[in-house]
Order: structure tokens, then sequence, then C-alpha cells
């Protein structure tokens, strides 16, 4: 695109929602991928497969939650929600005893019920047949998939940054 006195004024205004420092952010970030030896399309390409691999991650997130809420134990006392945390696992979860893992029922206040188990919560979820379906590709495979990848990211497959 040639550079003039209406294409500068067009670039101002399409890009007028990004504030001046965050556009000196971006020609900083260019320059710094540049001098590396990237090209911006590559870069661009890295942060999409970045994205899509964290996309692909809360996904199984959310599958092993779902399965937990379906398969995990209801509370004795009121019939509720339990969790699981593990204890004895750092300096600020210490109890007597040689607990792996503390039940608790999600009404803290109503209920307050609780058990300590000897059991690590990996070998709770394990117990309970909860394994996501969904797995994190390989990381070359982002990049097999561009397009995919990019839409997600919503950038462009390609910019020509030679003008
Ligand atoms: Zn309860």
């Amino acid at each position: 695109m040639e550079l003039n006195k209406d294409t500068i004024k067009q670039f101002f205004d399409d890009t007028a929602p990004y504030t001046w420092g965050f556009k000196k952010d971006v020609l900083n970030f260019i320059k710094v991928v540049t001098e590396k030896g990237y090209t911006p399309h590559f870069a661009m390409r890295c942060i999409a497969a970045r994205r899509q691999a964290e996309i692909d991650q809360v996904n199984i997130l959310e599958d092993v939650l779902e399965q937990w809420r379906k398969k995990a134990p209801k509370c004795p006392k009121c019939g509720g929600p339990m969790h699981l945390e593990p204890v004895n696992s750092k300096p600020s979860d210490q109890v007597p005893g040689s607990y792996k893992s503390i039940w608790f029922c999600a009404n803290l206040m109503g209920c307050g019920y609780d058990e300590l188990s000897k059991k690590s919560v990996s070998e709770w979820i394990k117990k309970f047949g909860i394994k996501s379906k969904l797995t994190v590709r390989p990381y070359n495979q982002y990049f097999e998939l561009p397009k995919e990848a990019m839409d997600a990211a919503n950038l462009p497959e390609d910019i020509d940054f030679t003008d």
C-alpha cells in the first residue's frame, strides 16, 4: 500500500480503538521478533498455535470437572456436592497424621462436613474413573493446522510486510 496523506489517515481511522501505547508496543514487538530472525508471520503463527493449545487445555479441564460433578460422592450429612483438596502436600496444608487429601462439603457455612483421607487426590480421581477423552495435541500439530489456529486467534492467515 502506498504511503500518502490519505492512506495514513485511513490507517489511523481503522486502528482508532487501539491506543498509541498499544501501537508502539506492537512496533516494538515486531522489531524484537525480526531482530531475532523470525518473520512477523512466524510470530503470529506461534501465538495462534499457543492460543489453540490453551483452548484445548481449558476444554480438557472443563471435561474433567463435569465428570467430577457427576461422579464425585455427595455429602453424607446434607447431600450437597463435595470438594476434594490435597493435604500434607505443602507447608500451608499440613494436618496431623499420614493423610493425603480431605473431602469437604461445598456448603462450608451451613454444613461444614469434612473427612480426611489417606488416598491422594490423583488416587481418588483414578478411583472414580475420571479421564478426559480429549487430549492436548502434540505441539507440532498446532503448526500443521495453521488455518484452524489462525481462525481461533482471529488473525489473518498472511500479511505482506514488505511494503
Ligand atoms: Zn454437607
